[in-house]
C-alpha cells in the first residue's frame, strides 16, 4: 500500500475517533481499548474483572475477532451488555466499526466500556476507537521481549498486564527483561503482574481502574 493511501484512511479514522471520544466524554463513559496477541488472555482478564466493578460503575464490552461471537457470549454470562464485532479478514478495530457497535450499546447505562480489540501486536496501536485509554495484555508465555519487539503498541499503553503468571516456573520469562524492554518505549505506563486462571493480581487491577475512570471522568 502507498503511504499516502495510508495516512489518508488514518486521517479519516482519526476524524471519527474524535467523534466518538465526544460522545463518550458527553455521556460521562470511560472507555478502554484491550490489546494484546491471540490467547494471551483479553476475555479471561475481562471475566475476572467485570464482576469485581462497583454497581455504581456499570460496563458493557464491545469484543472484535475475525470470527465467531465465542467472546461476547463469555462476556454476557458476567451479565453486562456484550456486542460482538466480526471484521471478516480485519486484523484490527477501526472507529467505523465501534461507532456501529455502539448504536447496539445502551450506553445512557453505562460509565465504563471495554472495547476488546482483535488479537494482534502490530496494527491496533494505529487505530484510534476514541478511547480514554489503552490496555495491553501479554502474557509471559509470549516471552519477555515483546515491548521492545513491538513498540508501537507498548508505546502507546496505560496499562500493561502481564498475564499467566501462574506458568512463570515453567517458562524462562523474566520480570527484569521485560521491564527493561518495556522502560525503552514507554517509561509512564502501569506494569502489573496477573493470573487470569488464578485470579492473582486483579485487586491491584480494579485499584488501577478505579483511579483512572475518576481522573478522566
Ligand atoms: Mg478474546
Ligand atoms: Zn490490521
Amino acid at each position: 500500500m502507498k503511504i499516502s493511501v495510508m495516512s489518508d484512511i488514518l486521517k479519516a479514522n482519526d476524524l471519527l475517533a474524535e467523534d466518538i471520544k465526544k460522545l463518550l466524554f458527553e455521556k460521562n463513559i470511560t472507555a478502554w481499548n484491550l490489546m494484546g496477541s491471540p490467547g494471551s488472555g483479553k476475555t479471561a482478564i475481562l471475566e475476572r474483572l467485570i464482576p469485581m466493578l462497583p454497581e455504581t460503575l456499570r460496563a458493557a464490552v464491545i469484543e472484535g475477532d475475525l470470527a465467531t461471537s465465542n467472546d461476547a457470549v463469555r462476556i454476557a454470562r458476567t451479565g453486562v451488555q456484550s456486542t460482538q464485532i466480526n471484521t471478516g479478514g480485519a486484523c484490527h478495530l477501526d472507529a467505523a466499526m465501534i461507532r456501529s457497535a455502539l448504536e447496539e450499546i445502551e450506553i445512557d447505562a453505562i460509565s465504563i466500556l471495554f472495547i476488546e480489540n482483535v488479537g494482534n501486536l502490530v496494527c491496533p496501536s494505529s487505530f484510534s476507537l476514541g478511547e480514554s485509554g489503552r490496555i495491553i495484555v501479554s502474557s509471559i508465555t509470549e516471552g519477555d521481549d515483546k515491548p521492545e519487539k513491538y513498540p508501537s503498541m507498548f508505546k502507546t499503553a496505560d496499562l500493561v498486564l502481564v498475564n499467566k503468571m501462574d506458568l512463570l516456573g515453567n517458562t524462562n520469562f523474566q520480570m527484569e527483561s521485560f521491564m527493561k524492554g518495556m522502560r525503552k518505549v514507554n517509561r509512564n505506563a502501569s506494569v502489573l503482574p496477573v493470573s487470569a486462571i488464578e485470579g492473582t493480581g486483579f485487586d491491584s487491577t480494579l485499584q488501577w481502574l478505579l483511579k483512572h475512570v475518576k481522573k478522566s471522568r
